[in-house]
């Protein structure tokens, strides 16, 4: 495995994890058996589930009163799960619609109850994050995407949130840095895992208790967090693999620590949006530096003209997955927790060559 991995996810984890994952595909712990031929309901992937619940709890020091769950059907899945099970019929909740990922929600939301979009920056293609918007003391919830994954966009600061809690999906920058805010602010936490998490196919939720039960509405089993709470992620047959990929991912976070892997993450995002900023033959998408992504980093070819031959290029020097999304285009750098220093050094010295050869 000697290419760079830029893409936006599923994306790279750590190295010792897929070789970890690995062994256990073969076999678990020297039990003479694969983790994916054992039941989920034994001590053995018990264990599995209850550490990684615990290092999410330690790591962003959670209050006794969240749970933290780990469901299928991805982030998209919790855009209908969370108003389902938070929104009452008659309730409002608050969105910020600062993305593809946001907008979706809203739209999944307005099944259930009222939404009021306070603010979206969908006029400028969701190129920077709305500062402008006034929080209702009466939103049952307040929901917002920390990182806009296709657009290269971060929301850093929460406003002043009146005791409204905070939804937040955090699929692509979860466990980036430490938390800016109290965590008692968030009242609900998900992430799907395949972006800085672990393999694709379970979502992390996190979330306060004291908020379910409250809609008055019917939910299946299923759809209801009540009652993964009550079986605690066993409801029915869970991602076994996915979850143990994030467990594995989870005990490389510990180990690095979150503030030396936001320091990492913070100096490789000054490293390429510097050439960006520049390298005269780089545009960069987000031209507001406090709204830019430390995750996500977008940007055009000042001349369209080269972009087959900087895709030649890249893939020449082992460099991949740098396309944007393709409802977007141009490019976008994904450079999660698992992506050294050097990865993005070698990124930056690629792109120099580039410009040097073809200005
Ligand atoms: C990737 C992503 C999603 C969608 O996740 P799925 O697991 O594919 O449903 C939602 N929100 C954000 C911010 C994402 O980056």
């Amino acid at each position: 495995m000697n290419k760079i991995n830029f893409t936006a996810g599923p994306s790279i984890l750590p190295k010792e994890v897929f070789e970890q994952l690995g062994q256990a595909a073969v076999d678990y712990n020297g039990m003479g058996l694969s983790l994916l031929e054992i039941t989920h309901r034994g001590p053995e992937f018990m264990a599995i589930i209850e550490e990684a619940q615990k290092l999410i709890k330690d790591l962003l020091k959670l209050p006794d009163n969240y749970e933290v769950l780990f469901l299928m059907g991805g982030a998209t899945t919790q855009f209908a799960m969370v108003p389902y099970n938070l929104l009452p019929k008659d309730g409002v909740a608050g969105y910020l619609d600062t993305g593809t990922w946001s907008t979706k929600a809203v739209k999944a939301a307005k099944i259930y109850g009222e939404v009021d979009v306070c603010a979206s920056s969908a006029d400028d293609g969701f190129r920077h994050i709305p500062k402008e918007y006034r929080i209702d003391p009466e939103w049952t919830y307040f929901h917002v995407t920390s990182n806009n994954t296709i657009s290269g966009t971060q929301f850093k600061t929460l406003p002043d949130m009146q005791g409204v809690p905070v939804v937040i999906d955090m699929s692509s920058d979860i466990f980036s840095e430490p938390l800016v805010e109290d965590v008692s602010k968030y009242g609900l936490i998900f992430a799907s895992a395949q972006k800085n998490l672990g393999p694709a196919g379970t979502t992390v939720v996190i979330v306060d208790k004291n908020l379910l039960g409250k809609t008055g509405r019917e939910i299946p089993d299923i759809w209801d967090y009540e009652k993964h709470i009550a079986k605690a992620s066993v409801l029915n047959t869970p991602p076994v693999y996915a979850i143990y990929g994030c467990l594995l991912t989870l005990r490389w976070i510990k180990k690095m620590g979150l503030k030396k892997i936001g320091e990492t993450n913070h100096k490789k995002a000054e490293l390429l949006y510097g050439e960006i900023d520049n390298n005269p033959l780089f545009i960069p998408r987000v031209k507001a530096v406090e709204d830019r992504s430390i995750m996500n980093v977008t940007f055009d070819l000042a001349r369209p003209e080269l972009e087959k031959t900087f895709g030649v290029f890249c893939d020449n020097h082992g460099i991949v997955g740098v396309k944007g999304h393709r409802s977007v285009g141009g490019y976008r750098v994904s450079m999660y927790n698992a992506m050294p220093v050097e990865g993005v050094e070698k990124l930056v010295k690629v792109m120099r060559d580039f410009s040097w050869r073809f200005h």
